[in-house]
């Protein structure tokens, strides 16, 4: 079964721009191709005109850390996040949830571009980088800039960007420093092999006597149509005990506010609504003790 006519390997992001533009929407972008070629092989999809793989320009696949912040290239696979030792320490959801992302086959070729410019509401590493706060790089109808992560998306599997046209180059954000730390935990079906039933990240920040919420970032997913901060319990933990009564409480309230759906595939909305306090149970209580240790060792990562 023929997926695509022609193949372009650009070695430039102005490359792949002229391709794209040559091909007037008819080409796509593929990094990985475990989201786009399963697409591809759907009975009634026509083979591609053309597909632009963008993971032999140097610019989307670096990964540079600095003191405070790292900026990782979209074509940055799962499997080259894991590895990284500062990520495992420093921006532990991520790394936790790259780890979890399909099998080692999966991980060794699927990149964290793919899963943004899908835009899944519960693709797992867009989870961690929404509650890590992280802004992409992009170059939409041919302008470059940086955007809050959030922006991208429009619905599910609906992007801002435009895959036949633009690019997503690179993602940033700011590496845990002292007393703040994150964690990510998902609840998959046991033979599941793509997207979780309910995933959390979150990020803490603890105020200098360690025993309080300075500030708090979560992601539960997927709740609504585009991934997104749950703000309203961030508000929730600001300025309280990193107790088990406070996590607890914020579990209770978070578990009658949101309102995930039901999915025919995954779970119900009760299942999923259950699902929310667990998650935040063990994400919170986790982040909250890597942040008074200062030791993050992720864990159910897979390499
Ligand atoms: C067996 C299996 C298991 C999986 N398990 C999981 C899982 O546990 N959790 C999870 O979240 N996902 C899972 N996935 C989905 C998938 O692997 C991930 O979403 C992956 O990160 C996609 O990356 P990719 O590089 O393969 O994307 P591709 O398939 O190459 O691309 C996906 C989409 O993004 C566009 N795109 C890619 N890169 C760019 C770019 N730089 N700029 C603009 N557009 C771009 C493409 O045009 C396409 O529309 C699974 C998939 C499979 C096949």
């Amino acid at each position: 079964m023929k997926l695509w006519e022609s193949y372009h390997i650009p070695s430039t992001t102005s490359e792949a721009l002229a391709l794209l533009e040559r091909y007037q929407g008819q080409a796509r972008v593929v990094a990985g191709g475990t989201d786009l070629l399963v697409e591809a092989k759907a009975e009634t999809h026509a083979p591609f005109v053309a597909l632009i793989d963008i993971t032999r320009i140097p610019e989307l696949m670096s990964l540079e850390v600095s003191a405070n912040e790292v900026i990782i290239g979209a074509g940055a696979t799962h499997a080259q996040i894991v590895k990284h030792p500062v990520l495992a320490s420093r921006a532990t959801c991520l790394v936790e949830s790259c780890g979890v992302v399909g099998g080692p086959q999966v991980r060794n070729v699927a990149t964290l571009g793919g899963n943004v410019a899908h835009a899944l509401p519960a693709a797992d590493g867009t989870t961690s980088l929404i509650a890590l706060d992280a802004q992409a790089e992009v170059i939409i109808e041919g302008q470059r800039r940086w955007l809050p992560l959030k922006e991208l998306f429009l619905g599910p599997g609906k992007s801002a960007l435009n895959p036949a046209r633009d690019l997503l180059v690179r993602f940033r954000l700011a590496l845990c420093g002292t007393r703040q730390a994150s964690a990510f935990k998902r609840i998959m079906r046991p033979q599941g092999v793509a997207l979780p039933i309910l995933g959390c990240a979150a990020w803490v920040e603890l105020d200098e006597t360690g025993q309080h919420f300075a500030s708090a970032r979560v992601s539960i997913a997927p709740i609504g149509p585009t991934p997104a901060r749950a703000s309203e319990v961030e508000a929730q933990l600001v300025g309280q005990p990193t107790d088990e009564a406070t996590i607890e409480r914020v579990a209770h309230w978070a578990q009658a506010a949101l309102h995930p759906r039901t999915s025919k595939y995954r779970a119900t909305a009760d299942y999923r609504r259950e699902m929310i306090g667990v998650l935040l149970r063990r994400t919170l209580g986790l982040a909250v003790e890597r942040a008074r240790t200062g030791q993050a060792i992720p864990q159910g990562v897979g390499l």
